[in-house]
């Protein structure tokens, strides 16, 4: 893509209000816009990066059958008042009069919704297990939007619901999907740890929450280097305690950023809402069920908050907007042909590449791009007798390099 032709408008500013470190690189750097607390738009770059967090977490999702649904972001209060939930979460959920006074709501979450698809379908144990999932924007009115994409009040999240006949069936997809979460944040370049948590009013046992630990978490975390960690809310240790796994005295206390969090619902939502099957014996026993929740655009906050220096951020290749950043640093005709040659080179090997191709002072695109932050710069200038600069965002080093290596070099990372 031509710098020319995209739509790519670095601000010098972010607004006043926006106190989070996340959005407001994002927002100087180009990728996404403030509409008001907890509420952003996603412009060319920032659209790409979110695409690409979906579309791992999609794989993955596939990877262990699940199958892709969308539902109604707008739902009636009467399925809600099935569960008691319209009460319950009325003060995080956005509630309003439709037309002729019908109650309706925008959905924070939608077990509510899904129940009300499978029971209708759902007749016999012969049609479990089913897993199904959605990638959407949630809506929830929360008291604090002010960590940037950490908190929105619009929000997108992945939300997994799974049901099963048996207990035991229930369990064993539950750690498939911890798993498949763990995979998906190394491929995203994060290092999320499990950590048990409340299991919320659905069940006794714990959940498993990932956290991403950085110090603009909201939540406390605490964890021993075994493996062992638990969220501040349910954990009866401190700093420095024993560990109750493996016995070493070296509890830490670290804030992290929750960027997921998954439940075994057991039976309580299917009887709350009618969803049984029968089993072998043809007795009609309620489905076990669990829910497991990933936000695209938390992690995409949470990406920033992790990889970024005084510069700007500092993206891992799996969510870079494009590989790499060509840049043009002269208008002389050689200068330009061979700048030309390489973007031709990068395009006909499918390496995504952003070619700034502006009459821009070297200074400001050098700036811009360690702003944006692209894996790879390449930089053309009358300088380098025919020879291209290259150079990782996340390191000094400058290679200088001819167009023919260029794409070998690329590849080899
Ligand atoms: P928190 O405790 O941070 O408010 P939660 O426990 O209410 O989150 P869940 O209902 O478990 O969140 O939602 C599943 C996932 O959706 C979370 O793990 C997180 O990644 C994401 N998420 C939840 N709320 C928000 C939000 N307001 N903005 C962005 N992402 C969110
Ligand atoms: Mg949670």
């Amino acid at each position: 893509m031509r710098q020319t032709k995209f739509f790519l408008k670095t601000v010098k500013e972010s607004p006043a209000d926006e106190t989070a470190l996340n959005a407001r690189l994002l927002i100087r750097a180009g990728y996404i816009d403030k509409l008001m607390a907890g509420a952003y738009s996603y412009l060319p770059l920032g659209l790409k990066v979110l695409e690409k967090i979906k579309n791992v977490v999609r794989e993955e999702m596939n990877r262990i059958d699940a199958q892709e649904i969308l539902m109604p972001a707008l739902q009636p209060k009467s399925l809600w008042d099935e569960t008691g939930r319209w009460e319950e979460m009325k003060d995080i959920m956005f509630q309003f009069k439709g037309r002729g006074g019908s109650d309706l709501g925008q959905g924070a979450t939608h077990e509510e919704p899904i129940f009300d698809i499978m029971r209708r379908r759902l007749k016999s144990y012969k049609d479990l297990p089913v897993a199904v999932y959605q990638i959407q924007d949630k809506f929830r009115n929360e008291p604090r939007a002010k960590s940037g994409l950490l908190r929105g009040r619009e929000f997108s999240m992945k939300d997994l619901y799974s049901f099963h006949a048996t207990r035991d069936d229930m369990l064993a997809y539950y750690d498939r999907v911890k798993l498949s979460y763990l995979t998906i944040f190394e491929r995203l370049g994060l290092n999320a740890i499990a950590v048990e948590a409340s299991g919320g009013a659905f069940s006794e046992d714990y959940s498993h929450e990932f956290q991403v630990l950085t110090p603009n978490g909201e939540d406390i975390i605490f964890h021993c280097d075994c493996g062992w960690a638990q969220n501040k809310e349910i954990a009866k240790v401190k700093e420095g305690d024993k560990c109750p796994s493996c016995g070493a005295e070296k509890i830490r206390a670290d804030k992290g950023v929750e960027v997921g969090n998954i439940f075994k619902l057991e039976q309580k939502y299917s009887a709350a809402m009618k969803l049984s099957v029968t089993d072998q014996n043809g007795k009609l026993t309620p489905v076990y069920m669990g829910c497991y929740g990933l936000g695209p655009s938390r992690l995409m906050g949470t990406l920033v908050e992790i990889h970024h220096d005084d510069s700007g951020i500092v993206w891992p290749d799996s969510v870079a907007p494009f590989k790499a950043h060509l840049l043009l640093l002269s208008q002389s005709t050689v200068t330009k042909e061979i700048a030309d040659n390489a973007y031709a080179e990068l395009q006909k090997s499918g390496v995504e590449v952003l070619y700034d191709d502006r009459p821009e002072s070297p200074g400001a695109k050098l700036t811009e791009a360690d702003l944006v932050g692209l894996p790879v710069r390449i930089i053309v200038s009358d300088k380098n007798n025919g020879l291209l600069e290259y150079k990782r965002r996340s390191s000094a080093e400058i290679k200088k390099i001819a167009i023919k290596d260029l794409v070998s070099e690329i590849n080899k990372i």
